[in-house]
């Protein structure tokens, strides 16, 4: 099971007690996240069907209570990687978030970043593009939003609608008025390949980025639907327009597949998150976070001999200041 409650009975003094258990509790969690991290991360996508995905998974987790608590303990963890990822100031990291609509995406941004810093953090949400951002290439408005050195940037829906919403809606690509000759049939496929580069590129700057895609099933999407019109506080959420997506619900499923296939990578690798059970969404997106910012072996810089130096002035001036 993803982290039992941790009991250990030690003499010692309390702190100490405090900090070793909170070390192990932080092993056995980073440890269950790498589990989970790794059963849904797809770094090569060629042949992958979504239709062997379970959008009902929760592997093997059936404890909602545990679950939320073992996330408490995640979000504790994040932001204590996020100080470091901070201070240390080398990494960006960058969360991708795809789905249909009602699949939890803003649940889950608000959930696993809720101990963030704000300061540290940035959430951008590409709704249809502007006048002004259809005069320039599509990755222009996502580059301006990629986070900087030692912050987290979250990207809720991003450029990938250009071979999802675009390719299923073939006639948005007329406000983009492309040059005529550069509409081909290969076009998809040249969006994945200048996507695969942009993305190598981010990486090879530093920018770690991870890209998630909440799978939902079309039946839980339908309840969440009709709990939004039931609701009159989630009344606000809905849209006839949802409907309309809704019933391209195959063309959809198969642009999301082909975006898998094509732009899952070892530098940019995909998660294929089972979005019907949003407890567990929440936990196995932690997870993925987790397991990440784990792997970079984040430290808090050290302070050189003239930083050390800086600082014993410091203190002496304010131990011997008057006030
Ligand atoms: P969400 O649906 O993500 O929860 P929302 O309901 O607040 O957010 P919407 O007004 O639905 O916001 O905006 C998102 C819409 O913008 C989606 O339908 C999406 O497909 C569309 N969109 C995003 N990027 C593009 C793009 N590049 N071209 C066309 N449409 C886009
Ligand atoms: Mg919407």
């Amino acid at each position: 099971m993803f982290c039992a409650p941790y009991k250990q009975k030690t003499a010692g003094d309390g702190a100490g007690l405090y900090y070793t258990c909170r070390a192990m509790k932080s092993k056995e969690l980073v440890r269950e996240a790498k589990q989970i991290a790794g059963s849904y991360r797809v770094s090569e996508g060629r042949g992958l069907r979504l239709k062997d995905y379970d959008p009902g998974d929760t592997n093997g987790l059936k404890d909602k209570k545990e679950a939320r608590k073992t996330l408490e303990r995640g979000v504790e963890l994040l932001s204590e990687f996020q100080e470091k990822l901070y201070a240390q100031d080398r990494w960006a990291l960058l969360l991708i978030f795809q789905a249909m609509d009602a699949a939890g995406k803003d649940g889950a941004v608000k959930h696993v970043m809720s101990g963030i810093n704000p300061q540290g953090c940035s959430v951008t949400a590409f709704k249809a593009p502007s006048r002004e951002e259809l005069d320039h290439d599509y990755l222009w408005r996502a580059h301006k939003a990629i986070p900087e050195r030692g912050k987290i940037g979250i990207f809720n829906r991003s450029y990938y609608e250009e071979v999802l919403v675009v390719r299923v809606h073939q006639e948005l690509l007329g406000p983009q008025s492309l040059p005529q000759d550069l509409v081909g049939k290969d076009l998809w496929d040249q969006r994945f390949e200048d996507i695969n580069h942009f993305e190598r590129y981010l990486a090879r700057n530093g920018v770690v980025i991870l890209k998630f895609f909440l799978n939902l099933s079309k039946s839980e999407q339908k309840k969440r639907f009709l709990e939004r019109l039931e609701m009159p506080e989630k009344n606000w959420k809905f849209s006839m327009a949802d409907v309309k997506e809704r019933g391209c619900w195959r063309d959809y499923q198969k642009a999301y597949q082909e975006m898998i296939r094509n732009t899952a990578t070892k530098y940019a690798p995909w998660h294929v998150i089972p979005a019907d059970n949003k407890w567990f969404t929440r936990l196995a997106v932690a997870s993925v976070i987790i397991d990440k910012l784990r792997s970079l072996d984040l430290e808090f810089p050290e302070a050189d001999k003239d930083k050390r130096r800086e600082l014993a002035q410091v203190r002496k001036a304010l131990v011997e200041g008057k006030d």
